[in-house]
């Protein structure tokens, strides 16, 4: 009897040359042991799955969502009216959805500190759970963007001591709200909030002690000084400033573009958030100046992400999930709006796999099919190389060696001879 297990496919992930050969994958104990390429065979009684015609890549990472959130169109109605015990079990459901959905490995950027239990104890959850990278309360200020996370800090001791007990409760991740932000009542999105030199020590400090920093930057000054402090990945880019009839518009800089290119830090663009109630105000014409309005920013968004990409800064999938009619289940949604905003089908995939994991600092643990990473897995009908809403029908997902979702049907996996 043996515990290792097979998995065979025409189209097993290649992260390097960005392409897709038949081969094989050797898992044991949770983790890939052995990946060798066609017409190697898995030996003689061995428990093989065979997935066919189908694409193998890994699982896939999202590396913003707020798990305590509903997604519904009032979620911060539906946060106040909620107490800590409630907004955990919301979260657990969440995070399953989006296991279901093929994403492995999440990472929460900004809940309540009673989040953080489901970074600590993840085996106390009914139900299978991604890897869960909490960032607990943002870093903020008064009446600050998510202030009522409890993550306001006044002086530099409170952002060491902020961070000190969010590693010493789970947390994974250090985020911070250097603008303001538009869910926020009072919070204003032009508005920076943080100096430099704060934004530096948040960054030094996550450094320090090998967490990811991340920082939330809609004004355009929230960008120049969080590319500056090389926080590793920021956060929408928004480029954010009022015009004369007081509306919030995006005016890019190639200035702060180019500060934001030199300083090694990733991006998260979330194109897709709120996309399908846009989508439905495009379908039927816009009804108010306020509508026709969001939909040219909209516009400006996807346009703006292409100069980055020209740029060369490297894009990490992220969605939002939980905010505004931004489902958990939707990761698929924010990967084919990247290629359609100008990103390769391959670097599409690697901003939800391998580069999401050099940012969120797990590239030794999952990321890509290779051996010592975690068996961490999906499976495709549809080729992602030539179908961006491939990974919106996951045939297959593997969490860690386990079998979590299986559409193979039959014939497809042989039982192990015992
Ligand atoms: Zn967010």
């Amino acid at each position: 009897m043996t515990d290792s297990l097979w998995i065979r496919a025409d189209h097993l992930w290649n992260d390097s040359d960005g392409r897709f050969t038949p081969g094989l994958l050797r898992i044991e104990g949770g983790v890939i042991t052995a990946r060798a390429e066609a017409p190697a065979a898995p030996p003689a009684g061995a428990r093989v799955i065979d997935m066919g015609e189908r694409y193998v890549l890994p699982g896939l990472i999202n590396t913003h969502v707020h798990l305590e959130f509903s997604a519904s169109p009032a979620p911060l109605d539906d946060f106040y009216a909620e107490n800590d015990e409630e907004r955990l079990m919301r979260a657990m459901g969440n995070a399953h959805r989006m296991l279901l959905s093929g994403v492995t490995t999440i990472r929460d950027c900004g809940s309540s500190w009673s989040m953080l239990a489901l970074a600590r104890r993840p085996d106390l959850a009914p139900v299978p759970l991604p890897t869960i990278l909490c960032s607990g309360p943002p870093i903020t200020v008064h009446a600050g963007h998510l202030h009522f996370m409890h993550g306001i800090v006044e002086t530099d001791d409170d952002i060491l001591r902020h961070i000190d007990r969010l590693e010493r409760e789970g947390g994974r991740s250090v985020k911070v709200m250097a603008s303001g932000g538009s869910m926020t009542p009072g919070s204003d999105p032009v508005e920076t909030i943080f100096a430099q030199e704060t934004l530096n020590l948040i960054a030094e400090e996550a450094r320090r002690r090998a967490l990811p920093s991340v920082s939330h930057v809609l004004s355009t000054e929230s960008i120049r000084r969080s590319a500056l402090a090389r926080i590793d990945s920021l956060e929408h880019c928004a480029f954010y400033e009022r015009d004369a009839d007081g509306m919030i518009v995006r005016r890019y800089d190639p200035n702060i573009a180019a500060v934001v290119r030199d300083s090694g830090s990733a991006m998260m663009a979330n194109l897709s958030t709120a996309t399908r109630a846009l989508d439905a105000v495009r379908a039927r014409g816009a009804a108010t100046p306020q509508e026709a309005h969001a939909l040219r920013q909209f516009d400006v968004m996807v346009e703006n992400f292409g100069k980055f990409v020209a740029l060369g800064v490297p894009m990490v999938c992220g969605n939002d999930a939980g905010v505004r009619e931004t489902p958990f289940e939707d990761t698929w949604m924010e990967m084919a709006w990247l290629i359609r905003g100008g990103l390769s089908a391959a670097q599409t995939i690697r901003a939800a796999t391998s580069q999401a994991a050099k940012t969120l600092l797990i590239d030794q643990s999952v990321g890509k099919l290779e051996v010592s990473l975690a068996a961490d897995l999906i499976a495709l009908r549809k080729d992602p190389l030539e179908d961006r809403e491939a990974f919106r029908e996951v045939d297959f997902v593997m969490k860690a060696g386990a079998v979590i979702v299986d559409r193979l049907g039959p014939g497809s996996s042989t039982p192990a001879d015992c």
